[in-house]
């Protein structure tokens, strides 16, 4: 990777191809006067200079989805899921470059990024184009004689403002249902993992999106965020990030009653039950700290039944010490960077006051010494304090706590003891037991005996304070469309 900026380039080679660092408004490229710093997660190298938005940047966004959105909205939904297609097709013909991109922008593992996250890109348009044609539909209704007739009709300009964790997937898992339901996009990706948004956009122009119809404003949550979901033209707000700023956004859309859908942070319970079979259980433990620990489904909370704890313990520890920490461009490596220094020193104080606490350290709990710079290695806080901060707040990073219940009744109590209920892991080797539990969990997924497992025919939100609203199949339209009942009574036809 090298940088090819200057005065009169306005590129940056990533990966082996040229990522624009401008903001794209109505299918051109707009520069701003200032810009700020991108480094890679990876060793603290420079990638670019990127174009800092402010409101003047984000009210043209929103103008030129604005004048795009009566043309798309217009489109035949056909053709509008032919579009979606083509830019799958881009995504996939361009899946080595955007995976080693989005590696060295937010430090992910790349086997990860080449097999799982980029298809998935490309599928998010793949399903949402054919859930438009083949599925958004609802049976006609009788009322005494007269018919109703459901449609989901575009809503108009939706704002998508996206994290760092998943920068591409978790962008496109909003875009892709907002374009098939005919809205016009304006996307304000994170700041710390620009990238791959920006040579996505490339990708729509070339796939045939009509200019203004997808737009992206880089810049900072404060600046251009804040300008982007105060504009009173929007007709939605997608938002996927923390707690705070949700509550932050929520209060500027109050202003316009814009509606929005959440998608936020989560504390996760891994409860392994004392029936459950403890290899399955260390295992998908270990799988809670895939993406260095940042995903906000992980299950950080392991709940093991006291009788288990000590061999539990073991068998996970053994699976942890075979984990390989290391640069995630390396296939051999199993848990690479977190993303930004600001965040790992947030991850290290969170692990220094429970030690302070009295927690004990089993392993981790520290900068990996070796590899030195963003690598935090694999923890487990066991005995944390109950109700202190590492065992009810996200701390979104490779840290799980560890503590143990004696009765159902008593880890359903410390399951749903936070503010939060995204997901939750359920280990057992007894189907009414496992059942008897997930029935009293409060959360949006829950996986038994599994982790991840995703389809986005299945409905994806957080209960509690992990999110506003459900997404995926009809569910995404329901957001991002205006749902219509059109009554048409059996008289007054003159033919
Ligand atoms: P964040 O809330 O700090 O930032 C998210 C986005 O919001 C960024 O693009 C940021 O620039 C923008 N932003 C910040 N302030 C803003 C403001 N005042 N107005 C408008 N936009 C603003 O979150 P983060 O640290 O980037 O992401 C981590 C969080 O995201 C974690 O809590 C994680 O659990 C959550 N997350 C949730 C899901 C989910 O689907 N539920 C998925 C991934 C991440």
């Amino acid at each position: 990777m090298t940088s090819t900026d200057s005065a009169t380039s306005h590129h940056i080679e990533v990966a082996g191809v040229a990522v624009d660092t401008r903001h794209y408004i109505g299918g051109v490229r707009v520069a701003s006067a200032e810009t700020f710093t991108n480094t890679s997660p990876i060793d603290g190298s420079f990638l670019g200079e990127i174009a800092r938005g402010t409101g003047s940047e984000v009210q043209q966004a929103v103008q030129a989805a604005r004048e795009a959105f009566p043309g798309w909205a217009a489109t035949a939904p056909t053709a509008r899921a032919a579009i979606l297609h083509r830019i799958a097709d881009l995504v996939e013909q361009n899946v080595d470059a955007l995976a080693n991109m989005e590696t060295l922008d937010n430090g992910g593992l790349l086997r990860s990024n080449l097999r799982g996250v980029m298809p998935r890109v490309a599928h998010n348009f793949r399903f949402f184009a054919d859930w438009l044609v083949e599925n958004l539909k609802h049976d006609d209704f009788e009322t005494r004689g007269h018919s109703n007739h459901v449609s989901w009709d575009p809503s108009g300009v939706a704002a998508i403002i996206t994290p760092w964790n998943a920068p591409l997937m978790l962008a496109t898992w909003r875009i892709a249902p907002a374009l098939a339901a005919g809205d016009t996009v304006v996307l304000k990706p994170a700041e710390w993992t620009p990238l791959t948004a920006s040579f996505f956009a490339d990708l729509t122009k070339q796939a045939g999106l009509p200019d203004g119809v997808f737009n992206v404003v880089q810049g900072y949550g404060a600046e251009a965020g804040a300008a982007l979901v105060a504009n009173p033209a929007l007709s939605r707000i997608s938002f996927t990030g923390s707690v705070p700023t949700a509550k932050t956004i929520a209060r500027a859309a109050a202003e316009n009653l814009t509606p929005c859908s959440f998608e936020l942070g989560g504390k996760s319970p891994c409860i392994v039950l004392a029936d459950a079979d403890i290899e399955l259980a260390a295992s998908l433990a270990v799988e809670q700290y895939d993406n260095a620990g940042q995903i906000c489904l992980s299950g950080t909370r392991l709940l093991v039944h006291e009788s288990i704890a000590s061999e539990f313990t073991s068998a996970f520890t053994r699976k942890v010490e075979s984990l390989v920490q290391g640069d995630p461009r390396d296939p051999l490596s199993d848990i690479g960077p977190q993303v930004h220094r600001t965040h790992f020193e947030r991850i290290t104080g969170f692990v220094d006051r429970a030690k302070a606490d009295g927690a004990t350290i089993v392993f981790g709990g520290e900068q990996n010494s070796g590899l030195g710079g963003l690598y935090f290695r694999p923890t487990l806080v066991d005995e944390p304090t109950p109700g202190s901060e590492i065992v009810t707040q996200e701390v979104f990073g490779p840290v799980l706590t560890m503590q143990t219940f004696s009765t159902d009744e008593e880890v359903i109590e410390l399951a749903n003891g936070t503010e939060f209920g995204l997901a939750a892991v359920v280990v057992s080797g007894d189907r009414s037991h496992a059942e008897a539990i997930t029935t009293r969990l409060v959360a949006g997924t829950i996986w038994v005996n599994c982790f991840f497992v995703r389809d986005l025919r299945a409905p994806f939100g957080g209960s509690k304070k992990s999110g506003v609203g459900r997404e995926g199949g009809t569910w995404s339209f329901d957001f991002y469309a205006d749902v219509k009942n059109t009554v048409v009574a059996p008289n007054g036809w003159k033919e």
